[in-house]
């Protein structure tokens, strides 16, 4: 049976700022590509919504979000950086693996309101669903226009821009000064 999930957490937002994060931490120096890719790599795993939208089952939370695809992203990451001509494509390729785990590793602290809890990390070896037992992050409403633009969704944003920003900013600041 397919279990539908409707939760989406936590937002891009916060996802896009810790691909943000990854890249200041292991930048050399100012790179567009991979400023783009990191935060691309951190937010990948919720293209699964796209898989609902085609084929009206429930993918949310299943093989984009296991330690397998991000493996398999990062090999993919390795070839695009080779063709385009990087100087490192192994050192982009490991930096755009570390951003998509943030991905898990966010979500994995986000209220989960239907079953089954968090995501199919360890898949295709397991089923089995893992979570963090600590909720960070709040859920998102969705479903119509005003749900989605409800204050609850408002706050839950500035929630995730609270916890994950501070944590940015700090990393932005520290490794900027050596770049
Ligand atoms: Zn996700």
């Amino acid at each position: 049976m397919v279990v539908l999930k409707f939760v989406f957490m936590p937002t891009p937002v916060a996802h896009t700022l810790a691909g943000a994060g990854i890249y200041f931490a292991f930048r050399r120096r100012e790179d567009l590509w991979l400023f783009f890719a990191a935060v691309f790599a951190a937010c990948f795993a919720d293209l699964d919504f796209g898989l609902n939208f085609l084929t009206g089952k429930n993918y949310h939370h299943y093989f984009t979000h296991s330690l397998a695809f991000a493996t398999l992203f990062s090999m993919g990451a390795f070839l695009a950086a080779r063709a385009s001509g990087r100087a490192s494509p192994g050192r982009d390729a490991l930096i755009l693996f570390a951003a998509y785990l943030t991905h898990m590793g966010l979500d994995a602290f986000s209220k989960d309101t239907s079953e089954p809890y968090g995501m199919e990390l360890w898949w295709p070896f397991s089923k089995e669903f893992a979570i963090a037992p600590v909720t960070l992050f709040s859920d998102i409403y969705r479903g119509t226009l005003a749900k989605l633009l409800s204050l609850h969704n408002w706050l839950a944003v500035a929630r995730e821009v609270v916890l994950v920003g501070p944590i940015v900013a700090a990393i932005w600041w520290w490794r900027g000064r050596r770049v």
